[in-house]
């Protein structure tokens, strides 16, 4: 355990000055930690990888970390339908999980785009990868342990207090200390990655066909340069045995990932950031500069890559088909406002599921996310491509920038209610609430 120092998240985006900051080496410790702050009336939060962007973990009360419960419990096959499953430590990091899954010749079945954040962390804020057969991290979710305000420590599960299950898979932290999680796995495999620069027309036009990329392509996800017409798309398949496929050469993956989505790619936007007026020609050299790929990886090295150019974001999921208007309603205010944004927008999409407040509860979903260089101003920005967001319906990530409050997020998720309920049965006097949870979904009823 350590003394309180200044907390920061990955982007700059929050701060915070917690009056004791923990990291506690065994589950009992960390019940002592939430026992300790229930006692003496103050508040708790937990902080993964701090790489959300919203204020998720601040607290000026106990931070706690569960860096240290990061070991793998138990690998086996679930009595209940005989599929793999893992319990880990849930300040375990995704890079690790990945690694300890790989030397049993296991994987998880979908990722986002990068792999430091902790499990915790990601399953609490809804992170996602793309594809439109597959659901976020939390719906891979089997089974969690948690540590509730009275210090105990209870397993729940869709058999076992199912609607403590539901809150705590996807509830910022508001439940209670997670400190288990029981994933469903799969065994290893690799994917053949096919990247291309295509016109955005092109790409956009068949996002509306049945046998568009969407359906045909098991993880089908593109970015797109504002102020251009090119889309630089990406479809990751599973290889199918005898399938054959290179990985990329050291130099070529060096000069892509490295050199110019990082190196070069935060030197413009550092120019940029200066000269406001280069940011559309810089745009459309960089999506002049994405020129096509081919190759094929562990599924973990395929679907993350290093994110070393800080920036802000905001993302929202859509009902898919809306995903065409909104993306034209964004072009045409960046032309029309001449906003300067060197970062390109993202466009993935996911399964519906069940789980209360998934982004895509309920809903085949497309994602869109906007960016922005750390050092511009992204109010403006976010704020216009937040308004075209909610005209269609849209539901904010929970670890990205916006500006959702309870009463807005109560009529996007028909769960809604029934979160707040098991939040103020579990935790009345709002030991795990913070701002942020006060405002996204009001502070306790006590
Ligand atoms: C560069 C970058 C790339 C990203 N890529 C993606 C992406 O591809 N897809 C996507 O969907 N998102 C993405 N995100 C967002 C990110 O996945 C989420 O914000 C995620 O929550 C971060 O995990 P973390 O470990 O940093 O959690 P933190 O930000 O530290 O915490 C997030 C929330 O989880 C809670 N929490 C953490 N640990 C526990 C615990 N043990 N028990 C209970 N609650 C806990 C915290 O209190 C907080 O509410 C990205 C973010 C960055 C900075």
């Amino acid at each position: 355990m350590s003394a309180s120092a200044t907390w920061r998240n990955w982007a700059g985006t929050a701060s915070a000055e917690p009056s004791r900051f923990a990291r506690p080496a065994s589950e009992d410790e960390a019940a002592a930690l939430v026992r300790a702050a229930a006692e003496t009336g103050g508040r708790v939060r937990a902080v993964g990888a701090g790489h959300s962007f919203t204020p998720a973990v601040v607290t000026d009360g106990t931070m706690i970390s569960l860096d240290h419960l990061d070991r793998v419990e138990w690998v086996g096959f679930a009595e209940a339908d005989g599929a793999r499953e893992v319990r880990v430590g849930a300040g375990i990091r995704l890079s690790a999980l990945c690694a300890e899954l790989a030397r049993r010749g296991l994987a998880l079945e979908n990722m986002g785009d990068i792999d430091a954040q902790s499990l915790a962390g990601a399953i609490s804020t809804g992170t996602h990868g793309t594809g439109a057969a597959f659901t976020g991290f939390a719906a891979q979710v089997r089974a969690v342990r948690l540590i509730t305000p009275d210090g105990d420590v209870v397993s729940a599960s869709v058999a076992q207090r199912p609607e403590l299950f539901e809150a705590a898979r996807l509830g910022l932290g508001a439940v209670g200390l997670l400190t288990a999680i029981t994933m469903r796995c799969v065994p290893a495999f690799g994917l053949r990655a096919v990247e291309a620069p295509m016109p955005l027309g092109q790409v956009l036009e068949s996002l509306a066909e049945a046998d568009g990329p969407v359906a045909t392509n098991e993880h089908f996800e593109f970015y797109w340069f504002p102020y251009t017409e090119i889309a630089l798309t990406k479809a990751n398949n599973r290889v199918r045995p005898g399938d054959g496929g290179s990985p990329l050469p050291t130099w070529r993956r060096v000069l892509d990932d490295e050199v110019l989505s990082n190196g070069i790619f935060n030197a413009t936007n550092a120019l940029t950031a200066r000269l406001p007026v280069l940011t559309p020609t810089v745009n459309r050299v960089a999506s002049r500069l994405l020129t096509a790929r081919t190759y094929t990886a562990s599924s973990a090295a395929v679907f993350t890559s290093p994110r070393r150019v800080v920036f802000k974001e905001m993302e929202y999921a859509l009902p898919v088909g809306a995903v065409v208007p909104a993306l034209r309603e964004v072009d045409a205010w960046v032309r029309g406002t001449g906003e300067n944004v060197p970062f390109p927008v993202e466009v993935r999409f996911a399964a519906a599921d069940d789980v209360w407040l998934s982004t895509a509860h309920g809903r085949p979903t497309g994602y869109i996310a906007v960016h922005q260089f750390h050092t511009l101003a992204h109010e403006r920005y976010f704020r216009a491509v937040e308004d075209i967001m909610i005209a269609h319906d849209g539901r904010p990530h929970w670890g990205k920038m916006h500006r959702r409050n309870a009463a807005a997020l109560a009529d996007l998720y028909p769960r809604f209610a029934d979160f707040l309920a098991v939040r103020d049965a579990v935790d009345p006097r709002g030991l795990f609430a913070n701002c942020y949870t006060d405002t996204v979904f009001g502070p306790a009823a006590r």
